[in-house]
């Protein structure tokens, strides 16, 4: 387990599934960690448990496809512990889930500014500070889906393509200053989102049997680890946990 005593971490989506399972998964490693998403109540019921348990935590609303929302959330930490060590861009949507003949404009946009933008607000809000204080680490949650084309998740597939790119362009640009850019591709995850999946029938990934995928304990570890120095050789690359050598350094499996 990283030693993330004194870091201040910003998780958004951390309302439920893997969001919720890497704010605790921080707080024990020793960070102070504001959870972030749309659902007030249920950020504030995560925040409460980590502090039941020992840790810093406290709740605050924002949908990052709004930027003065992140904004905001970044002023909060800064204003709340003088720092932001790291920003986790974990929050994304799988729905509206279909084909793009008959999809509605409206939700498809909602759906990639949620993805898209609120990786972009988040990177966009962070790196004026991180730059300043000359160290932070910023993880996108990425995904397979990045890479390969799926029938009725175009939304998906092109937001998450964009803020991969997006998160290794920010990289490039930070670099020098100290700060590191990761992408994680964690597989499928045993959450909401592969509920929803599940109920569509479209494509091979719904399909899938729930005891296929992962716990969210694995990406919130590794998150962890991604936030520590001993990861600081995968800065501006995308890591995936389909890759046994990751699992292993990560330590969630044996040698
Ligand atoms: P999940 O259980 O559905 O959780 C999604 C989280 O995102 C929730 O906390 C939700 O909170 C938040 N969120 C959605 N829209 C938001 C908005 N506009 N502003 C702020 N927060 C918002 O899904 P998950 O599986 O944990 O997914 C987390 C990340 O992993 C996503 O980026 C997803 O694309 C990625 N991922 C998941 C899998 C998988 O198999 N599960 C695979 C690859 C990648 P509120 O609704 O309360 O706002």
């Amino acid at each position: 387990m990283p030693d993330l005593s004194g870091k201040a971490v910003i998780v958004t989506g951390a309302s439920r599934g893997i969001g919720a399972a890497t704010a605790m998964e921080l707080a024990q490693c020793g960070a102070s960690v504001i959870l972030a998403a749309r659902t007030e109540n249920q950020i504030k019921h995560n925040a409460q448990q980590i502090r039941n348990h020992g840790g810093q935590a406290e709740a605050v609303i924002c949908d990052v496809s709004k930027y003065k929302d992140v904004q905001g959330l970044i002023s909060h930490c800064e204003s709340t512990f003088g720092r932001l060590d790291a920003l986790i861009n974990n929050a994304g949507v799988i729905d509206p889930i279909g084909h793009i003949a008959t999809s509605d404009p409206a939700a498809w946009k909602q759906a990639t500014s949620i993805n898209f933008d609120g990786v972009y607000h988040g990177i966009r809000a962070a790196l004026p500070i991180m730059m300043a204080q000359k160290y932070g680490t910023i993880v996108t949650i990425g995904s397979g889906a990045a890479h390969s084309a799926l029938e009725g998740w175009s939304h998906y597939c092109s937001s998450k393509a964009a803020a991969h790119m997006l998160t290794l362009c920010a990289h490039k640009e930070a670099a020098a200053s100290g700060v590191h850019v990761v992408s994680l591709s964690p597989g499928t995850v045993a959450t909401e989102m592969q509920v929803l999946i599940k109920a569509s029938g479209i494509n091979p990934v719904s399909q899938m049997d729930h005891s296929d995928h992962i716990d969210a304990e694995w990406p919130a570890k590794t998150i962890c680890w991604l936030c520590s120095e001993g990861a600081s050789e995968y800065a501006g690359q995308e890591i995936s946990l389909r890759d046994a050598d990751i699992r292993r350094r990560v330590g969630l499996v044996s040698e």
